[in-house]
């Protein structure tokens, strides 16, 4: 969490401030008001100060949506993110707050994990936008390399350095070099090699999140910073699933088809500096090279990654005893096989084949009468799951099914009934 960032609290109900005070005045210097004016008067007073606003919309005097408009009219105010506290049902509210510019609700009665994670998130996002809108008003032109588009060598450094100053929570560094480039201006000659860094760069980004920081830092090398991992693997198989789409789909560059090779450097414990962070993955990528390039390799690991098994990840389980998500699951994957299990204890017999082939686990709770804790744990102690990522389906808006999903260390949760497009947009963004 944020150390030292300030938080302002405008709640109307003294038992919703205590409790909001008890769960972040450890990370936090709290200032409190009890309705929208005096939210507004300490707003005007320290709004150069204040990191976070959690905002509360039924209040006397001036209300939460009276802040939100004065928000709109005061610019050093309309850059601090703001969290609208509402009750659980209550969406008109919440669309009508996400109209007026808030950045996200959290919603009552409490759950103190999700309030964390999503103010958490908040801030995070919150810090890259203001890095990327400082340098963006700084010097526009000098923040992005003119040749591909994205971000150069100074601006990534800048970022990443930011980034990793507050508590990033677990992030990696990829250093990426296009394996024998020289020969490639050679024999076609400079300007179809500038194309071919620019084709890199595109696929470089469009296969990250949005979230994460991919820039060019040298002729043929780029740069890219995951941040918020759900884990380790999840890194390793983008890294490794990076270095095979080129390698198994050379015309991606044609005509050159160049493969391209990968030094990773995972930050644990976090924070860690930048320069540190570099120096480990470009030592990684030297064992890439040295391994026999278009592969990945990651600091600290001996063994270089050069995975001729293409098909490894072939099929996603579901445990689930309803035929309504099983059917949705389904449609959501129709990209992989889909296993389906009834029980926890069905998994077995699909361990000899699918050991180490499952893209995602699914865990439906939803239908369950209490907050899944034990089913969680059933199915989270299979042991040839243990490295697979699990998304867990729980009723929508049972904070105590959210919160125990989360906890278990779910990396994402699909409300039910799920929403396919939702879904696929989420899987994507996971993959
Ligand atoms: P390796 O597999 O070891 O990476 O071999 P390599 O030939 O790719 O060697 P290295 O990465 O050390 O050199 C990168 C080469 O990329 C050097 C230069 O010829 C070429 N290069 C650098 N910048 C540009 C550029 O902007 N445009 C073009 N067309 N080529 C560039
Ligand atoms: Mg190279």
């Amino acid at each position: 969490m944020f150390k030292r960032y300030k938080m302002l609290i405008v709640d109307d109900h003294d038992i919703d401030r205590e409790i909001l005070r008890e769960i972040f005045e450890n990370d936090f210097d709290i200032l409190e008001a009890a309705d929208g004016k005096e939210g507004i008067d300490l707003i005007k007073q320290y709004e150069k100060e204040i990191n976070i606003v959690l905002l509360d919309i039924h209040m006397p005097v001036a209300s939460g949506i009276d802040v939100l408009e004065f928000r709109r009219t005061d610019p050093v105010f309309n850059n601090i993110p703001v969290v609208v506290i509402t009750i659980n049902d209550d969406t008109k509210s919440q669309m009508e707050t996400f109209r007026l510019g808030a950045t996200d609700f959290i919603t009552k009665p409490f759950v103190e994990e999700i309030i964390r994670y999503r103010i958490n998130n908040v801030l995070s996002t919150h810090q890259i936008e203001k890095v990327v809108r400082e340098r963006e008003k700084l010097r526009v032109k000098t923040t992005l390399d003119l040749m591909t588009g994205i971000y150069n060598k100074v601006t990534i450094e800048h970022m990443i350095s930011n980034l990793l100053e507050i508590n990033e929570v677990l992030c990696a560094m990829l250093i990426i070099d296009i394996d024998d480039f020289k020969q490639v201006n050679d024999i076609h000659g400079h300007l179809v090699g500038d194309r071919i860094i620019c084709t890199v760069a595109d696929h470089i980004s469009n296969y990250f999140r949005k979230t994460d920081i991919v820039g060019r830092i040298g002729g043929d090398e780029f740069l890219v910073f995951m941040r918020n991992l759900p884990s380790k693997d999840f890194a390793r198989q983008k890294a490794g699933d990076l270095a095979d789409m080129f390698k198994y789909s050379p015309e991606i560059t044609a005509p050159a088809n160049v493969s391209i090779s990968i030094g990773m450097a995972i930050a644990d414990p976090c924070p860690c500096s930048y320069e540190t962070l570099f120096k480990q993955a470009d030592k990684a990528l030297y064992h890439a090279k040295r391994g026999g390039k278009a592969q990945y390799a990651e600091y600290g690991v001996e063994k270089t990654h050069n995975r001729l098994d293409k098909n490894k990840i072939l099929a996603s389980l579901l445990l689930s005893t309803s035929r309504t998500v099983r059917s949705l699951i389904k449609k959501v994957n129709e990209d992989t096989q889909l296993l389906t299990i009834f029980s926890p204890g069905e998994a077995q017999y699909f361990k000899k084949e699918f050991t180490g082939k499952i893209r995602f686990f699914y865990i439906d709770i939803s239908s369950g009468p209490d907050n899944g804790d034990a089913l969680l744990e059933q199915a989270l102690a299979i042991d040839w799951l243990q490295e697979t990522l699990f998304i867990a389906i729980c009723q929508e808006g049972n904070m105590g099914q959210y919160a125990a999903a989360i906890k278990q260390g779910a990396v994402d949760i699909f409300p039910a009934p799920i929403d396919i497009s939702f879904a696929k947009r989420r899987i994507k963004e996971l993959y």
